[in-house]
Parts: C-alpha cells; sequence; structure tokens
C-alpha cells in the first residue's frame, strides 16, 4: 500500500486502516468509509472519470473537531492525505490511492450576517449552497459560476464567479479563516492576526491544512438579475473577441462576462446552420437594474448582433442553476494561460484552436476570461492571476473513452503552444484550471520572491508535506 514515505516524507508505523482506523471512530460524529462498505465505489469515485482511486479510507468529518481528529489519525497511520472539497479539480488532487480522502462534502454549511453583509461558510459549501442562502437576504457572493464547486478549492485558490468584475475573485472577498494544520491544530486568521499567512492561504491553502470555514463578504443582488448567453457565428466571433477585453474594462462593474469559443451542438435551440461549427458563446452576467443592463449590453447587440440571444431577467440562483446544463460528465482535461494582451495573433490561434476542436469531433472549450479593470486587490492575496488587462484562456475538452485521453490532451497542449508563440502568454497561470503539474511553472507563476515567501512558511506550517496532493510548494530548506 502507497504511503506517504512515497512522496519523500517521514512516516510513522501504523496498522493496517481497517486496525487502526478504530482508533478515529471513538467520538468520531462524521462516517468512515472502508473498502467494502456500502458507498465505498460512490464516494471514492471522481468526478472526472480519469481518476479511478482506491483510498485505504474515506472520512466524512462533520465539523472542525472531526477535521482535526481526522489529521491526527492519517498522520499517526502514516497514510497519504487527499482533501476533498467540491472534489472538481482536474488534476484529481482529491483523491487518493492507498491513503486517506479527508471528504468535507459533509459539512456545507453557510450562516449569512444580512446585516453585515457576509457569510461563514464552512469548508464544503458550494456554489450553490452559497448563493441559496445569501439570496434568502436579497445578496450574493462570488464562487464560480456553477453549483458544484466548492469554497475549499474554488476560492481558496482564486474563484472567478458570477460577480467578479464589482468585488474581484472569490479570494478577495474573503475576511476570515479558520485552519486546522499538519499537527492538529485550529487557528483563527485574519489579515490582523497573520497578515503573512491571511495572504498565503488566499491562492495557496492547500498546502497549509485544511480550511474548515471561511468568512466572505456579499453584495446586495436585485431579485431578479440580467443573464445569460449571446451566441456568435464563426464569422463574427474575432470581431467581438478583438474589443472584449476593452468592453470588460469599460462596462459597469455591474456586469460581468466570459466567452467560450466552442463547437455548436446539434440541436434544435441553435441554427441548423451552425450545427457542428465553432462559435463564440458570450456567457454575461449583470446585477444592476434592468434599464442599466440593457445600456451595458448595447455595444454588444448593436455592434455586434448575436446570432442567439438567450439573455434574461431571472434570479441570480435560478441562473447559477440553469449553468449546471453545462456541465458534460465523463473524462476532462484542463489547461490554461494568461495573454497579456488579447489581439490579432491571439485570436487568431484561438480560431484555429476552435477549427481543431471541431476536427476531433470531441466536446470541448477554450474559454476567454476579460479581466477588463482588473481584479481589486485591496488586502493583497497569492493569487497572481487577473490581472488589469489581462485575459485567462481555458482549454477544457471532455469525453467519455480511454481510447481518446492522447487525443483530447493533445488538441489542448497544440492550442496552448500555438498561443506562447505569440509571444502574447505571461507567466501567470490559473491554478485552478491546470491540471498538468509543473512546479517551475507555479514557481514562475509566483515570482522568485513570492515563491520563497511560500515555502517559508509550508516550511513553518508543514514541514513534512503532509498537505501535497495540490499544485505543491515544497518546504524550505
Ligand atoms: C465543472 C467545473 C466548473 C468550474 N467552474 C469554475 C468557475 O466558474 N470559476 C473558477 O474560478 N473555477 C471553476 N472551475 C475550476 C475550479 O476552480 C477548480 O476545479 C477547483 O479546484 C474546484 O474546487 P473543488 O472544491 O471542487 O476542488 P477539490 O478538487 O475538492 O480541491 C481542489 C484542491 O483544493 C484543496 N482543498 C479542497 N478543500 C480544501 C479546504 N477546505 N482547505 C484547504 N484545501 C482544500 C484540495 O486538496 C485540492 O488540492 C470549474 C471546474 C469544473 C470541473
Amino acid at each position: 500500500m502507497p504511503r506517504r514515505e512515497e512522496a519523500g516524507i517521514v512516516m510513522t508505523q501504523a496498522a493496517e486502516p481497517a486496525e487502526s482506523v478504530e482508533t478515529l471512530r471513538t467520538g468520531f460524529n462524521g462516517e468512515i468509509i472502508l473498502p467494502g462498505d456500502p458507498g465505498y465505489d460512490a464516494h471514492r469515485a471522481h468526478f472526472n472519470k480519469v481518476y479511478d482511486k482506491h483510498p485505504a479510507v474515506i472520512i466524512r468529518p462533520v465539523g472542525t473537531a472531526d477535521v482535526v481528529a481526522a489529521v491526527r489519525y492519517a498522520r499517526s497511520a502514516g497514510l497519504e492525505i487527499a482533501v476533498s472539497s467540491g472534489g472538481k479539480h482536474g488534476s484529481g488532487f482529491s483523491r487518493t490511492d492507498g491513503g486517506a480522502v479527508i471528504d468535507l462534502s459533509l459539512m456545507r454549511g453557510v450562516h449569512v450576517d444580512p446585516d453585515a453583509r457576509t457569510a461563514w461558510l464552512q469548508g464544503g459549501a458550494n456554489g450553490g449552497d452559497l448563493q441559496a442562502e445569501a439570496q434568502v437576504h436579497g445578496l450574493a457572493g462570488v464562487i464560480g459560476w456553477m453549483r458544484g464547486t466548492a469554497v475549499g478549492g474554488v476560492n481558496l485558490h482564486g474563484g472567478f464567479g458570477m460577480l467578479t468584475s464589482k468585488l474581484g475573485f472569490g479570494v478577495d472577498t474573503i475576511l476570515e479563516l479558520e485552519l486546522v494544520t499538519a499537527d492538529g491544530q485550529v487557528s483563527r486568521v485574519t489579515n490582523e492576526s497573520d497578515p503573512e499567512l491571511f495572504w498565503a492561504l488566499r491562492g495557496a491553502a492547500a498546502n497549509f491544512g485544511i480550511v474548515t470555514w471561511v468568512k466572505q463578504r456579499l453584495t446586495p443582488v436585485p431579485p431578479e438579475i440580467v443573464a445569460g448567453q449571446l451566441l456568435y457565428s464563426a464569422e463574427h466571433a474575432p470581431a467581438v473577441l478583438s474589443g472584449l477585453d476593452a468592453y470588460a474594462a469599460q462596462v459597469s462593474e455591474d456586469l460581468t462576462v466570459f466567452g467560450s469559443y466552442t463547437v455548436v451542438p446539434h440541436d434544435p435551440d441553435y441554427p441548423e446552420e451552425m450545427h457542428g461549427r465553432p462559435a463564440l458563446l458570450l456567457t454575461v452576467v449583470h446585477i444592476g437594474d434592468a434599464d442599466q443592463a440593457a445600456d451595458d449590453l448595447k455595444p454588444l447587440r448593436e455592434k455586434h448582433p448575436p446570432a442567439v440571444d438567450q439573455v434574461a431577467s431571472m434570479g441570480l440562483y435560478d441562473f447559477i442553476c440553469s449553468m449546471d446544463a453545462y456541465i458534460v460528465a465523463g473524462r476532462q482535461w484542463y489547461d490554461t494561460v494568461e495573454l497579456g494582451r488579447l489581439d490579432e495573433p491571439a485570436i487568431s490561434a484561438l480560431e484555429r484552436g476552435a477549427e481543431a476542436l471541431a476536427a476531433t469531433g470531441l466536446e470541448g472549450e477554450l474559454i476567454v476570461v476579460p479581466y477588463g479593470r482588473g481584479r481589486p486587490e485591496t488586502v493583497p492575496s497569492a493569487v497572481t492571476t487577473g490581472r488589469a488587462g489581462t485575459t485567462s484562456i481555458v482549454t477544457g475538452v471532455y469525453w467519455q473513452e480511454p481510447e481518446d485521453d492522447a487525443r483530447a490532451e493533445g488538441w489542448s497542449t497544440q492550442v496552448l503552444s500555438e498561443l506562447r508563440e505569440t509571444g502574447r502568454v505571461v507567466d501567470s497561470v490559473y491554478g485552478n484550471m491546470a491540471n498538468p503539474v509543473d512546479p517551475e511553472r507555479d514557481r514562475r507563476s509566483y515570482g522568485e520572491e513570492n515563491w520563497n515567501r511560500l515555502r517559508a512558511l509550508k516550511a513553518k506550517y508543514d514541514p513534512e508535506n503532509l498537505f501535497h496532493l495540490n499544485h505543491n510548494i515544497p518546504p524550505a530548506g
């Protein structure tokens, strides 16, 4: 059974999990699932079917005390630890072969303080949990565009969401955290209590422990917002893309927009002549009033009349639910680059990428996220993406059969290498969307000074690299 020693980590001698886990059961309030137990296969399964791992034990805490017990147990048993919040990271970090999965999916509590316009989220709470609770009070927060990604992954390491133009990434809205470290200690971390750790946790939390509670800022939203999709044909897509970063920078901060260069499905909702052809889907959310939304969308609609206009009034929670329709179950690959400029050479590379995707016959998309005026970083975080004027490009490819693995990844590699050849790619990488595990790329993304700051903190809080299933920061020394 592979244990932590395989990752170059010191371990203590321990009994096999089935036997040693009995020590964990005493006083544990959550669930402990072993191979052969009902639910083992359902809970070991990963969202991305590329991964088929068999943990020695799946531990499902219901609160901070359970997380402390789980960390202490796994450490003393010498088991590799995988932490799962929403379990969606494309690298499969949340599962382990032969180790312990600490699965936070029973920890989805959200408590909104309507007067302070804040919410406390448990470490496994997801986008649906937050927006459903916030809307009861006429509020909303930043936490991705779909219900299933959770605060532990998406917001602690970035978090591009429906209110990003106004509030920044999820990480920028975090005010306070509760953390369980490798030694099983619990601490509350704020910018006042420990600015260095607060900086590091907001961007690289997975390296420093398990965050059990997060306090986030919320903002008022009307009961009906304006949201939906505009679809442009392949012929019009380059013109729309060429003005997209300037548009995102100038339009009111109530509007957040991103694009997906994709291949139109054979679906009667779309014009037949577009079926099977590349097209650009713009997704917009406007949280101001309806008149302001119409004004803000006018330049898009008048200058570039879409082939299909599905933007309408609806509740923000209804909109996040509707976005789940875009999830494709099965095997997946994600990778990303950030562009300093979204101009002609980069747009041509994207056009070729979309044509190449159509030729593969696989489902996929080239996600284009223009950061416009950039993230308002009042309190610095370790996240490096999302600066003013930059644009993230994400390759997402979805398929079913293992024999297509190489073709799917090959398409992504080819598109990103053509983008690099344009000279527009900058060093920052959005780790939430990066499947490849590449410490040198992470180091360049953080920059030498911040990489060394993170390594020093890692040596202080997790010198044995107990938490290494992540975009890993090696302890200094
Ligand atoms: C369908 C889909 C939609 C997506 N949409 C968006 C989007 O709209 N915006 C966006 O920015 N990104 C999006 N992403 C990317 C997303 O940000 C990452 O996949 C993210 O890791 C998902 O969070 P999770 O909680 O599901 O991750 P998990 O796979 O559970 O965890 C990811 C990493 O975080 C660590 N971790 C998890 N919980 C904790 C915790 N409580 N404390 C410390 N470390 C923890 C894990 O160890 C792991 O290394 C999407 C991905 C998918 C698959």
